[in-house]
């Protein structure tokens, strides 16, 4: 159980300072809430916090506490940009380089603000950074955010700050169901509990919420879109715009889809294909020790975790399964013995 050590940190906080807490384009669960529970908890310790991220974030997210504060880059170009300007400190949240902050990469580069890092990616690009506080041992960042907070000033944590932490460790192992085999992690859940939070109130806000659309389009993405490969161990989804269009498509709506895929007996690699405007977006799970990280890497533009992935493909939708089924040939093996 190692525990990253944040002490060092206490000085540069002991006067107020201006803060800009910034996550990962596509913000997840463990995105926002680590830079709420941060917002808070650093308004709390008397200094002056500003929330960015590149692009819209889920609406299952719309009910935690402070979202409507934080700045969209894609919106609020311009005072995003004086606040990279201006602030004394700026957090990268959940993400391991600049690349991943989409079109706000350039503003942090130039930043002359300290950077501080707090990740749970692997190879994390330390010389974007002034301050690196990753590990890749964790269930997800808002564990580490709140090693950092208890380290710092304990009794700050109340019970909002807690439920934030609490979503981002729930959103990032699929309700405690991968990325935790942690004794560590189910501490700090029963600190989240002993502050007050409500977890079944928190899992419905988050996982029951659907549309009605959305639940049809997991329902005919389900029945008419899946195809298994038993003979590669790998089970994909396809969806096109039309078909997304045809269900509203709204952000986070095809979320958690491709773990259904990964859900069959015997399947090892599930893959969702999710056709944009000018690009198909792909999402890729793994049951055994195949890395889909590697393989977002190397051949769609991406990267993430050893079971969690995910990446872009600029190619046509068909060309783009096509090319799919070339690597799978490539890597029966590795999937099927994974
Ligand atoms: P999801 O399939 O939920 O969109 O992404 C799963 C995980 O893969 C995310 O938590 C993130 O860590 C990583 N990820 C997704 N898309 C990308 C990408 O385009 N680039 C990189 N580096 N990581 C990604
Ligand atoms: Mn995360």
């Amino acid at each position: 159980m190692t525990t990253l050590d944040f002490s060092d940190l206490k000085g540069l906080f002991s006067t107020e300072k201006k803060i800009l807490l910034t996550s990962h384009s596509n913000p997840d669960g463990d995105a926002i809430g680590s830079i709420l529970a941060l917002c808070q908890f650093f308004e709390l310790h008397g200094h002056k916090v500003f929330m960015a991220v590149p692009n819209h974030f889920p609406d299952f997210l719309d009910w935690m506490p402070g979202q409507e504060k934080i700045l969209i880059y894609e919106r609020h170009k311009k005072k995003v940009d004086s606040l990279f300007k201006k602030s004394d400190i700026i957090f990268a949240l959940d993400y391991n380089g600049p690349a991943r902050i989409g079109d706000a990469k350039e503003q942090f580069i130039n930043s002359s603000a300290i950077k501080i890092l707090i990740d749970h990616h692997i190879d994390p690009e330390k010389s974007a950074f002034d301050r690196v506080y990753s590990n890749i041992n964790v269930s997800s960042t808002a564990e580490l955010v709140f090693d950092l907070m208890h380290q710092l000033a304990p009794s700050l944590i109340n019970e909002s700050i807690s439920s934030c932490i609490y979503t981002g460790i729930m959103t990032d192992t699929g309700s405690f169901s991968y990325g935790c085999n942690y004794e560590k992690t189910f501490r700090i859940v029963a600190e989240l509990y002993k502050n007050g939070i409500d977890g079944v109130k928190i899992n419905r806000l988050v996982y029951s919420t659907f549309s009605e659309n959305r639940l049809r389009l997991l329902g005919y993405a389900l029945s008419q879109k899946l195809t298994v490969l038993e003979e590669f161990a790998t089970a994909y989804i396809v969806l096109t715009k039309k078909e997304l269009d045809s269900f509203n498509y709204q952000v986070g709506d095809t979320e958690g889809l491709v773990n259904f895929a990964l859900s069959i007996k015997g399947i090892k690699l599930a893959v969702l294909f999710s056709e944009r405007q000018n690009k198909i977006r792909v999402s890729f799970r793994s049951a055994g020790n195949f890395s889909v990280r590697n393989f977002a890497l190397n051949h769609f533009e991406g990267g993430g975790h050893l079971n969690a992935s995910g990446g872009d493909s600029y190619e046509p939708i068909d060309k783009t399964i096509e090319n799919f089924h070339r690597l799978l040939s490539k890597y029966k093996d590795a999937i099927v013995n994974s």
